[in-house]
């Protein structure tokens, strides 16, 4: 098993408190790794670093075109490297392969866009109504970022975060989740291979109350970018607001995809399928309720199960596999206690509907897909974010109704909407209340495009040019060219 250190300065040290812990592969459900049980004297010390690189370091003395250089370096390693990264992503988390090589081959363009952007942060000069005064902005970085990550897309999370906020001239700490270290910390070689100066991105392991709360309190940290479970989010906010720290949150959802009766099926029920049961639904933006128009309703669950037996589960590293285990045993028991809340509340399960014993399936955590109809919308299994491969199906009549139960929960992060109709597609993309709506596709995001959340689901928006200013704050310069001074009595 490889035993790893953290980075920090630029170098790779030990957990001052001496302890490691394993990192399990959810397939064979044995330990493979290592990983430093980071404590506060890790985090003073990496937050320590990052400060030093923010102030002192030859980061500030980069131009902006050099920063952005170095970005788009860094693009390039990981371009070169995306398939051992990917492996190592599929060995920790259990995701699949064919989806983690396709993120690695894309979070090359969020550093390639991002480092594009570093020398378009411009100012303003403001035409000011004061006589004799000259008025511009600066738009300058905000110091120290936290960036905590889940373990469902680790690198991918990771690069939403860390492309803007080093484009803006910010210096990182980053805690990976515990479930998935390993390419975290494979990864923090690169920055030093690009050329990234010592101590710009530093990277601590460890647990949540160990080291990511010392982290979010740090008085050196200026904001904190989270993904994760929103009560989590809710306690980083809670622990920010003490500091006044601004944050990004990103905290899943109960997303919707809603299928009229003059839609494509063929390509709704591969949409609805995919939305669920791709990344084993352990994603943000699952679509895990289908809501589905009535006249369709019963021929279109026909259509959804015959599709969703046909899923292939099995080793995650296999190109084959269509839908592998569950990354983490509490997330597994997690699941399967959704599924006896469904069957308790009285949703009918069909299909799935517990722990999958195949033998393709060998000691990994796995659930078969899982199905439910006559889900109403007052069902837990409706509001709640399970992350993993359930599905509520919910009948409705009009669009006024898809609209009620669409925006019902307290998330708004997505929603799919599969029609022909252009007059249906404008109007409910009105109406949804979610960061995100798809029409006649499901599961699409970019580099270019903002991602976040509407109501529980976040605060602030990852990728496209909107993220960068999450990363920047607003400086007013005033200065007097009149060569008189003002009387000292008067408000200017
Ligand atoms: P968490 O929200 O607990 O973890 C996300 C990150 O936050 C991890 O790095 C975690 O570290 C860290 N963390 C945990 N507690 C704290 C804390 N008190 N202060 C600062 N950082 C902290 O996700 P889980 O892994 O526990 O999953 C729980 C649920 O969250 C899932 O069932 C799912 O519903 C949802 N989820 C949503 C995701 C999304 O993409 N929006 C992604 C992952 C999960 P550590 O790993 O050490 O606990």
């Amino acid at each position: 098993m490889n035993k790893y250190q953290m980075l920090m300065g630029g170098a790779w040290v030990d957990p001052a408190g001496g302890a490691w812990f394993e990192s399990v592969n959810p397939f064979t459900a044995q330990p493979w790794a290592l990983v430093p049980r980071g404590t506060k004297e890790d985090v003073d010390r990496a937050v320590g670093a990052a400060k030093t690189a923010f102030y002192d370091g030859d980061w500030r003395k980069l131009t902006a075109t050099a920063r952005g250089a170095l970005l788009r370096k860094l693009g390039d390693l990981i371009a070169a490297d995306a398939d051992r990264l990917a492996t190592i992503e599929t060995t920790d988390n259990g995701k699949l392969f064919a989806e983690m090589r396709a993120q690695l081959n894309y979070i090359p363009q969020w550093f390639y866009y991002f480092g594009g952007l570093a020398d378009k942060i411009e100012g303003r000069v403001i035409p000011i109504d004061k006589p004799g005064v000259f008025n511009f902005t600066r738009e300058e970085p905000l110091g120290v970022i936290a960036a905590i990550t889940p373990w469902n897309s680790p690198l991918l999370l990771a690069a939403w975060k860390l492309a803007p906020a080093l484009a803006a001239g910010n210096t990182v700490v980053w805690k990976p989740s515990e479930y998935s270290s390993v390419s975290a910390l494979e990864f923090g070689a690169l920055f030093e291979k690009a050329g990234f100066p010592k101590g710009v991105v530093n990277i601590i392991t460890g647990y949540g109350n160990e080291v990511g709360e010392p982290l979010v309190t740090h008085r050196d940290v200026a904001k904190v970018a989270f993904t994760g479970g929103d009560r989590t989010g809710e306690q980083v906010y809670q622990m920010a607001a003490r500091g006044i720290k601004p944050v990004t949150l990103e905290l899943g959802g109960k997303s919707a995809n809603i299928v009229f009766d003059d839609a494509d099926l063929d390509s709704a029920v591969k949409g609805v399928v995919s939305g669920i049961f791709a990344a084993t639904g352990q994603t943000c933006i699952a679509g895990s309720r289908a809501l589905l128009h009535r006249p369709i309703h019963d021929e279109f669950v026909e259509r959804l199960l015959a599709l969703a037996k046909t899923a292939r589960m099995g080793n995650p590293l296999e190109l084959s596999t269509q839908v592998g285990p569950v990354t983490t045993r509490p997330q597994y028991e997690k699941i399967l206690d959704y599924i006896r809340i469904a069957k308790t509340e009285g949703a009918e399960c069909r299909l799935g509907g517990g722990p999958a014993e195949r033998p393709e399936c060998g000691s990994g955590w796995f659930v078969e897909p899982t199905v439910f109809t006559g889900v109403a919308p007052r069902m837990r299994i409706a509001n709640e974010e399970v992350f993993g491969p359930v599905l509520s199906i919910i009948p409705f009549e009009d669009e006024d109704e898809a609209v009620g139960v669409a925006n019902s929960t307290v998330y708004g992060l997505a929603a799919g909407v599969w029609t022909t109709s252009i007059r249906r597609a404008l109007m409910m993309s009105e109406r949804l209340e979610a960061g995100t709506v798809w029409v006649n596709t499901y599961r699409a995001v970019s580099y270019m495009s903002p991602f976040g959340g509407y109501k529980r689901s976040g605060i602030g928006r990852e990728s496209g040019s909107e993220a960068i200013r999450e990363y920047l704050q607003t400086k007013s310069v005033w200065i007097d060219i009149s060569g008189n001074s003002p009387n000292p009595f008067v408000l200017r």
